[in-house]
């Protein structure tokens, strides 16, 4: 770089860089590489409007297949969603504009508590289509005109991701978490109605249908003058996720008016495997009572409730799968020289911790984090050892040291 004339705005004493443009050498002012950089970007996402590559589809059972590599158990959960991400794609797929019969799209609605792996499970079936996928907390979104982020900023996300390819973006697909937490206050108690709530969820209809949104696809660039672009949402999977504490009881009094009272007292809706076996036969109308508006509902056909998590299956989730969280450490310590054994018995403590925890698998990545700090500074300071053996007593030994985390068997 030297001090000189840019050759394109003619500006003397500026910082240029010589540069070889159709066998010339000229010379370019950074203010000009700018310009010129946006108008690459804007050209290039039109040029992407052009390009049509249809996504690679794997039948239902490869998805499963895929799915089961990383996700222990929610077979019910694999087999639904393996099926309707492939219909999905299978019509998207298809460029028939003038067909009598439409098959309309089929978003997914996910129900199951904190941590038992909804966002996990939409983002390793975005990793195996190879899509743009993003994730959108329905609580942090607000109708267009109020303050916070627009609707429209989840569809802005996703462009991104899909480094402002039009065509990608508009296969994308977006996991909307906590769409329970925007529901209306119960159909009974509408009169004290729940503005932004409904407002919100007006809005996402609007998305899930389909529509076209306006977009600034440079936001972290210095360019007031972005032009917006236009991106179809018609074709973008919405897998929308909430823990819905307290559906049960609209399915229980359903079930309670359908049988003619015979199976008063029958439930107790204390218990989470009684929430579990009533959520199994959730209806639209119960959603509707919770306080979702029915044409959202109607928009998302396909209903799955994830399993309850168990001991059993938090242990699976700490070894089995290919991305396990242990197989995470292991590999961390390999890279530091080390090889990182752990006990079943061990693993069985970490279990016991997280089901205390109360946030499902989640809990299972911070209990990890405590028993493997201290080895982590010490291991990757120098101080190594061929082989690290973590058992039951160095389990119970870390955590009786942090407070709010005690096993009470310990
Ligand atoms: P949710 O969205 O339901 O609150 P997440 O999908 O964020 O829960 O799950 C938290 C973490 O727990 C995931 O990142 C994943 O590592 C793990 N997890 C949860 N359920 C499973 C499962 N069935 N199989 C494998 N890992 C899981």
């Amino acid at each position: 770089m030297n001090t000189g004339i840019c050759s394109f705005c003619k500006k003397e004493n500026v910082e240029v860089i010589k540069t070889r443009i159709r066998g010339n050498i000229v010379d370019i002012c950074s203010e000009c590489v700018e310009e010129a950089l946006s108008l690459i970007g804007t050209n290039s996402l039109e040029n992407n409007i052009e390009e049509n590559t249809p996504v690679k589809l794997k039948s239902p059972e490869e998805i499963k297949n895929f799915l089961d590599e990383y996700i222990i158990g929610l077979n019910e959960i694999k087999k639904i969603l393996s099926v309707g991400v492939y219909n999905h794609y299978l019509i998207i797929n298809q460029d028939n504009k003038d067909e009598d019969v439409v098959i309309e799209k089929s978003n997914i609605l996910l129900i199951g508590d904190t941590g038992s792996g909804k966002t996990y499970i939409a983002r390793i079936l975005a990793k195996i289509l190879n899509v743009p996928f993003c994730i959108a907390d329905a609580t942090s979104l607000t109708e267009a005109g109020y303050v916070g982020e627009d609707v429209e900023s989840v569809i802005t996300r996703l462009l991104q991701v899909a480094k402002n390819n039009i065509k990608l973006a508009q296969k994308g697909i977006v996991y909307i978490d906590e769409i329970d937490k925007i529901s209306r206050k119960g159909e009974n108690v509408s009169i004290t109605r729940d503005v932004s709530g409904e407002g919100v969820q007006q809005a996402l209809l609007k998305l899930l249908e389909g529509t076209i949104v306006n977009v600034s696809p440079d936001i972290g660039r210095r360019n007031p003058e972005q032009k917006y672009v236009q991106v179809d949402t018609s074709k973008i999977l919405f897998i929308c996720g909430g823990s819905f504490e307290g559906l049960e009881k609209y399915v229980e009094e359903r079930e309670k008016r359908t049988t003619l009272g015979f199976n008063n007292n029958k439930y107790d809706v204390n218990d989470k495997d009684t929430r579990y076996s009533l959520l199994k036969n959730v209806a639209v109308e119960d959603l509707r009572k919770y306080g979702i508006i029915p044409e959202l509902i109607g928009r998302l056909p396909i209903i799955g409730v994830l399993d309850k998590i168990d001991k059993e299956s938090l242990i699976k989730i700490l070894k089995e799968p290919k991305n396990s969280i242990i197989k995470q450490y292991q590999k961390l310590f390999s890279l530091y020289g080390t090889t990182l054994n752990i006990t079943d018995n061990a693993l069985d403590i970490i279990a016991d911790n997280a089901i205390k925890l109360k946030t499902g698998a989640r809990g299972l990545r911070s209990i990890c984090e405590k028993i493997f700090m201290d080895l982590m500074y010490n291991t990757a300071s120098n101080k190594r050892t061929d082989e690290i053996n973590i058992d039951e007593e160095f389990v119970k030994k870390i955590l009786m040291k942090h407070e709010g985390n005690i096993c009470k068997k310990l």
